[in-house]
């Protein structure tokens, strides 16, 4: 509950802003080694998620939620994925196992509004956890040696905070970010993703999720049984129109055949969900007192399952050093030490952004030549398990 206009409440040294996914595992994660956290959500929460999307959480990701708390209620609705099978319309597939770098799986397909429910109901259940919901921040004063947020409520009620640290995860461009000048720098890919919840199939292995990369775009099929399965389709945003200006039978006749099947094998009963694919980057994520860290520093392909596993990597080294300072008594809200984080972040993030701008690219181009070295790759990727293995590790983020 918020006290009256003005008044001070918990004045906790961390504020989390946003409590979407990453926002939420970094309350938890802060909270479960004892460091209390004021997490402020604009939306009113506690009403059933109406998200369509279907994700893959890495195998580390899901180890590390377990450990949070999260993924307790979940379990039972996640679907173990055990192997990833990538190919190439005309080329030969290419199949990474979980077992090749001894892990018990690859990752788990879980529905969006499920992982969000999961998340409420651990921040909800979370003591050192102050939450409130319906606010934002209003405006940040930093006249005075340690700078004040104002938030405010849907209601009107106000209340000031001092924290040594802001951390911005509210998803987008905020004008807070714009406010505080930081730098922040847009492009439109001039791509388009759809989701579409796929009925009545019979071809689909469980813990099987199967991508198709090729000019048609990148198709990322995660199972949810034998016959249900969320189609990502990330494609050129004209090509997008165009999909969506057919008529209901041509749309299904097309996804079928794009993923190789007969027509007539597949079927959806709600309308495939676009997002356009706006990308940022907010560079540096941080000032003296904040930083940025999800989908609000770094809005990246949905390509491979990367942007939630990499921001769960950003919150969980934040933690980490968060801990660290606390012991030791250093000002982490001071910039050059969120700028010692974020050097220690960087390669990871350089990472990421190679593999969801260029592999797109790649295979976008259609001439002989690039066809066939892509052939040849395949060829190369399927005979030696150490590539594999190393690509595995690469997309899951291991080495760093
Ligand atoms: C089609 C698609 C498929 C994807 N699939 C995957 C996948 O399989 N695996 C993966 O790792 N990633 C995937 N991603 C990426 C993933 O969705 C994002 O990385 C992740 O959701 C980002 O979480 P977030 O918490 O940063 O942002 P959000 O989930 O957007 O949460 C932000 C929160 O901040 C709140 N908020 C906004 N403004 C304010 C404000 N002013 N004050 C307070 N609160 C505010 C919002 O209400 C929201 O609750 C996919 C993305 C897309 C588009």
């Amino acid at each position: 509950m918020l006290p009256a206009t003005g008044s001070r409440l918990w004045d906790t040294r961390v504020v989390v802003s946003g409590a979407g996914s990453v926002g939420s595992a970094l309350a938890l994660g802060l909270a479960r080694q004892g460091i209390e956290v004021t997490l402020i959500e604009s939306r009113r929460m506690g009403e059933p998620g109406r998200d369509r999307r279907r994700f893959v959480l890495s195998e580390l990701s899901a180890q590390w939620l377990g450990r949070i708390g999260v993924t307790e209620a979940l379990w039972p609705a996640v679907q173990p994925i055990h192997a990833i099978r990538v190919d190439e319309p005309g080329a030969p597939p290419v199949e990474f196992r979980a077992e090749e770098i001894g892990l018990p799986t690859l990752g788990y397909a879980v529905d969006a509004s499920l992982l969000a429910q999961a998340f409420e109901h651990a921040v909800r259940k979370e003591p050192r956890i102050q939450l409130l919901d319906g606010a934002r921040i209003r405006q940040r004063d930093d006249t005075h040696p340690v700078p004040s947020l104002e938030i405010e409520r849907d209601s009107g009620a106000t209340l000031t905070l001092s924290p040594r640290l802001l951390v911005v995860a509210e998803g987008q461009v905020s004008s807070l970010l714009e406010r505080q000048g930081f730098r922040i720098r847009t492009r439109d890919s001039g791509q388009a993703a759809l989701v579409i919840r796929l009925l009545g199939l019979s071809r689909v292995i469980p813990d099987q999720v199967s991508e198709r990369l090729g000019p048609e775009g990148l198709l990322a099929l995660l199972p949810e049984s034998s016959s249900e399965a969320t189609l990502t389709w990330t494609l050129g945003k004209d090509q997008a129109d165009h999909f969506l200006a057919q008529p209901p039978v041509a749309q299904r006749h097309q996804v079928a055949h794009l993923l190789g099947w007969q027509p007539g094998t597949l079927d959806w009963r709600e309308e495939p969900v676009r997002f356009d694919l706006i990308r940022h980057v907010v560079d540096p994520p941080y000032q003296a007192g904040i930083v940025v860290i999800g989908q609000a520093a770094h809005r990246i392909a949905p390509f491979a399952a990367q942007g939630m596993n990499l921001a769960f990597r950003d919150a969980r080294s934040l933690i980490a050093a968060l801990v660290e300072a606390e012991e030791t008594g250093t000002d982490y809200g001071s910039y050059a030490w969120l700028e010692a984080y974020w050097r220690e972040r960087r390669a990871d993030h350089r990472r990421v952004s190679h593999l969801t701008e260029e592999l797109p690219r790649l295979f976008a181009l259609a001439n002989p030549l690039a066809r066939l070295a892509r052939r040849s790759g395949w060829r190369l990727i399927q005979k030696v398990p150490s590539i594999r293995r190393s690509i595995l590790r690469f997309g899951l983020g291991w080495r760093l």
